[in-house]
């Protein structure tokens, strides 16, 4: 078996490999450290590798195989973690230089809950500082490459996550979506990537964006592996009190193609001007795909689609200027401006440590907050937020799960949107609304452009129905490899 079989492998590959003992823990391990080794130095995908930590994971689950005591699917299997998710004893930065050197003291419910399904985990990847942005580019350490192109973006801010399961060199990796950090990096880097219902996973030990709009999903290869992924982490966790307790169902029942009688629907907002013909084309496969396995496509409106990016980047700078407070070098990371009195300290620290658009969102989310302007800004924001879950309960009536583009374009350049905050803030147009209104949406590949880059299709389901997106999912890609 060679390297390059490897790393055309999903994590059920890799899963099914260890089950049938084909293949060591330890194999797949090194496999994956000495493919980060040659090939990260130019993705720039991890901020840490834990080569210790993941190899002696490996032997201890490869020394539960051979005693007949495998944990599940993912024991052994080598996965990574985005580090705005902490982990006991990982340096965990958010992508800032403002923790910079901070050791959490404790794990994430996610991360635990990996480790006790018998994941290795690889180390940390990089991302957006504190998960703002499209394109990888706030990262305060280096950039992060598109691995089908080098001059591109894989996306934001989860984009380390997703050009290290694009390029092979984990099997599966935890994302973070506050407007669609999971699943537009997915969808530049031509993998999948689930954000579940809000509340579905817990976010215990996510590092706070904006907390009514974070969750935590898994991203990978494929919809199955997705599931799989999907299945260990969700769970109500009595550490988040936005956490729902509701049933747990096995992800990978109906995972058979078979979408007879499905009601999809085609919200036609999403296919308005703006929209790459590639993107178009690609969406249309996954349509034709699913009509074409006896789905019933209906148009479906949501009216207040352009209303989003305003809506969402008012809310989630509102919370992320609050989120944000608790770092003033007293409690965490490094410190600034020492013995010069205690706002010297504050500004010091603040000023020195976040960098530019972080500066940004907080001065806009003080904004929104600040008196005179919470009625015109925030209050109203609340308000057209609750119109939004409207808009899509009125379409689930009609429906069972909404298609759409993921990107109105695939993966822009390196440096291309950096300088204009609001062309990259566009970006987010398809996927913010699914965090507003709290639903579950994942976005698949569904093809490449003529430039051969990849494009995903979003599905968006109805509160705690992750099963039908990934059941639509697993359709599309048995037909639109
Ligand atoms: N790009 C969006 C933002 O910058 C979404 C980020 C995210 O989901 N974390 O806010």
């Amino acid at each position: 078996m060679s390297d390059t079989s490897m790393v055309s492998w999903s994590l059920a590959d890799a899963a099914q490999k260890l089950d049938a003992s084909q293949i060591s823990s330890v194999e797949l391990t090194r496999h994956a450290l000495d493919l980060i080794k040659a090939r990260d130095g130019e993705l720039g995908c991890f901020l840490l590798v834990d080569e210790k930590g993941a190899l002696a994971a490996a032997h201890a689950s490869d020394a539960r195989r051979r005693a007949g005591g495998a944990l599940g699917p993912l024991d052994g299997v080598p996965l990574a973690i985005k580090d705005l998710i902490v982990t006991e004893g990982l340096v965990t930065t958010a992508g800032s230089r403002i923790l910079e050197g901070y050791v959490p003291p404790y794990d994430a419910t996610v991360v635990k809950k990996l480790k006790a399904a018998g994941a290795v985990l690889l180390g940390k990847l990089n991302q957006d500082e504190f998960g703002m942005g499209s394109s990888n580019e706030n990262s305060a350490y280096k950039p992060c490459r598109n691995p089908w192109d080098l001059t591109r973006t894989p996306g934001g801010s989860s984009g380390g996550s997703a050009a290290a399961v694009a390029a092979g060199l984990c099997f599966g990796a935890l994302g973070t979506d506050t407007g669609g950090s999971i699943r537009q990096p997915a969808s530049f880097c031509g993998i999948t990537g689930l954000k579940p219902t809000y509340g579905r996973v817990s976010r215990f030990g996510m590092v706070a964006y904006a907390s009514s709009l974070d969750q935590i999903g898994p991203m990978a290869r494929d919809v199955e592996s997705t599931a799989m992924m999907l299945g260990a982490l969700a769970g109500f966790d009595e550490r988040d009190a936005t956490s729902v307790n509701a049933p747990v169902p096995n992800y990978l029942q109906g995972l058979d193609g078979d979408v007879r009688g499905l009601k999809i629907g085609i919200a036609k907002e999403y296919f308005g001007e703006g929209i790459d013909q590639d993107v178009r084309d690609g969406v249309d496969r996954a349509m034709s795909a699913l009509k074409g396995r006896g789905a019933e496509l209906i148009e479906v409106s949501l009216p207040l689609t352009p209303y989003a990016i305003a809506t969402y980047y008012i809310i989630a700078t509102a919370e992320a200027s609050s989120n944000l407070s608790r770092y003033d070098g007293v409690r965490f990371g490094p410190r600034r401006g020492e013995g010069e009195g205690l706002v010297a300290m504050y500004e010091k620290t603040r000023g020195e440590l976040f960098g530019p658009e972080v500066k940004r969102r907080i001065m806009l989310g003080t904004y929104v907050l600040s008196a005179g302007y919470y009625d015109a800004y925030y209050l109203r924001a609340q308000k057209v937020r609750r119109l939004f879950s409207e808009d899509f309960n009125r379409a689930f009536e009609q429906v069972d799960v909404i298609i759409c583009p993921t990107t109105p374009t695939p993966a822009f350049r390196l440096g291309e949107k950096v300088s204009d905050p609001l062309q990259m803030y566009l970006n987010d147009i398809f996927t913010v609304s699914a965090n507003l209104a709290g639903l579950p949406a994942m976005s698949l590949n569904c093809g490449f452009s003529k430039e051969k880059l990849p494009i995903g299709v979003q599905l968006i389901g109805k509160p705690f129905d992750e099963q039908v997106i990934l059941r639509t999912g697993y359709a599309i890609e048995e037909d639109v490899p």
